[in-house]
């Protein structure tokens, strides 16, 4: 309807062209569908449109005329603009660093065209044309970058290790099974700008000796998968995967295989099971993908996010990068921002910022103004951070030991209407729902202290409930076979070092 009405405007595609839009990630600015934001270049200036009416001013007077719509424009007080000047004025974004996003709502994803115009696959040309594996590796090593998926492993070293395999057959996977509560980073970095994520992953390839990989997708995310089919088809009449690619002599192709939505599928050995036609089920570890991975050889398994951040890198080099983060970890991380905060939506910032910054700057704070109470990070393998700890460093360390995780990147913030026992329990019940049933303490574990959680929130436990369930979760942390069952007590020890008051409430008052 758009293009027609250009059309009919008399204004040819030449002046002004509609093409396939990808996510800004500013989820609260779009004021539940009944507007829509438009970008215009160059001059980076942000319209809220509602109407036709809004869309054929902002054409008429901006496009054909140069004039810009005040009426219209969303501007926000000036700040800082980052290193990518992409976004227009608005504070949400600018207060942000965007290197894994920093296309997302700017490129045409289907475009590979489009994806050039922006330095796409320079970092490829450059890799391939200086063909030296260990060089890239190295870099990659230099720049800090650990693993976004969750678990924070340093990327280089991975890489490091598939590649000293004397095994010759190596494999590389892209893990974008997403599946925390509320959590969709890697489905937007998919839909927005897959041609990133796929010149990471060959860079990835070429980096340790790999000449098949995969993109293991939820089958939950239509647009993501229809996407990087596209981007991978693209890819190969350009040149860029199959025989000899940009005629380097190195071979590779990418495969999709989708994931039927089992939560533990993102840990990588059941993920590996998973593509091998099995169940899946996580195995003991070690050995480690790296060593003993997909069909027996070695296999490097990194998150969307990980491989997004992997062009950037080669061309802006590693010590660009290792500064953006803090001291143990290069970069920035991407969280979806949710819960009681102003402004929602996918938020990057540089590792080593503080929550307040995410939940107060960015986020604007509690939109009814009311006392924000705690942030939970990391889903259901996170936990909740009271307000008072809201100066913590958000980095994959500081986190760990303030009882949370980094995880994927959940972020949701809580006010003091939420009752933290709640949350727990809604975490608890996600984990008990997801555990794949194949050792005791994750299977019996998250059931029993379901039951005990169920017992507090209907004023029928008795403090000794408290012990049993404290007990029970450090039992099921450290007896059970993988991440999931091991991390799925987290929510509930946090709140219980932090909001131990509001379960004694309940078992007290009996509600
Ligand atoms: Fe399955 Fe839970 Fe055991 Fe992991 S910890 S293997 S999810 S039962």
């Amino acid at each position: 309807p758009m293009a027609n009405q250009l059309r009919a405007m008399g204004i040819s595609p030449e002046v002004c062209r509609v093409t396939n839009a990808s996510c800004f990630g500013a989820c609260s600015a779009e004021l539940a569908g009944k507007c829509t934001h438009i970008l215009v270049r160059p001059q980076n200036v942000l319209y809220r449109i509602s109407t036709l009416e809004d869309l054929q001013e902002v054409v008429r007077e901006h496009i054909q005329n140069g004039r810009i719509v005040e009426r219209l424009r969303v501007k926000e007080e000036p700040v800082s603009q980052d290193f990518f000047e992409l976004y227009g004025e608005i504070a949400f974004f600018n207060r942000q660093t965007r290197i894994a996003l920093r296309h997302n709502g700017i490129i045409d994803p289907t475009s590979i065209e489009e994806y050039f115009h922006y330095r796409g696959f320079e970092a490829l040309a450059r890799v391939l044309a200086e063909n030296d594996p260990e060089k890239v590796v190295e870099e990659v090593t230099r720049s800090k970058l650990r693993g976004r998926g969750g678990g924070g492993f340093p990327t280089g070293q991975k890489w490091a290790l598939a590649r000293k395999s004397r095994e010759k057959t190596r494999y590389i996977i892209c893990n974008a099974d997403e599946g925390d509560p509320g959590a969709f980073m890697d489905r937007s970095m998919l839909e927005s700008d897959p041609f990133n994520v796929i010149e990471g992953m060959i860079i990835g390839a070429f980096a340790i000796g790999s000449h098949r990989g995969f993109v293991y997708v939820r089958a939950e995310y239509p647009l993501a998968v229809e996407r990087v089919e596209n981007a991978i088809q693209r890819c190969r009449e350009w040149g860029l995967l199959g025989k000899n690619i940009l005629n380097s002599g190195f071979d590779f192709d990418i495969e999709i295989r989708l994931g039927a939505g089992a939560f533990v599928c993102g840990e990588e050995t059941a993920l590996i099971h998973s593509i091998e036609g099995e169940r899946g089920q996580p195995r003991v570890r070690p050995p480690y993908p790296t060593e003993v991975g997909l069909w027996g050889k070695p296999t490097v398994i990194n998150n969307v996010e990980t491989f997004a951040n992997v062009p950037a890198i080669i061309i802006y080099g590693a010590d660009w990068f290792a500064r953006i983060g803090s001291d143990a970890s290069g970069g920035t991380k991407v969280f979806a921002l949710a819960g009681k905060v102003k402004q929602t939506g996918l938020v990057e910032v540089p590792i080593g910022i503080t929550l307040r910054e995410v939940v107060m700057e960015i986020g604007g704070g509690s939109p009814s103004g009311k006392a924000v109470k705690a942030v939970q990070t990391g889903g259901p393998a996170g936990g909740c951070i009271p307000a008072s700890m809201l100066n913590l460093r958000v980095d994959f360390d500081t986190l760990n030991k303030a009882g949370s995780i980094m995880g994927s990147g959940g972020m949701i913030v809580l006010d003091e209407d939420d009752c933290m026992v709640d949350i727990a329990k809604f975490f608890m019940a996600f984990s008990q729902d997801e555990s794949c049933g194949k050792c005791t303490p994750c299977r019996e574990g998250t059931t029993r202290m379901m039951e005990i959680l169920e017992r507090i929130t209907t004023g029928k436990a008795d403090e000794s409930d408290l012990v049993k369930l404290e007990r029970l979760a450090h039992l099921v942390r450290k007896a059970s076979l993988c991440g999931l069952g091991r991390a799925a007590p987290n929510p509930v020890l946090s709140t219980l070092t932090h909001f131990r008051d509001e379960y004694l409430a309940h078992v007290r008052d009996k509600r």
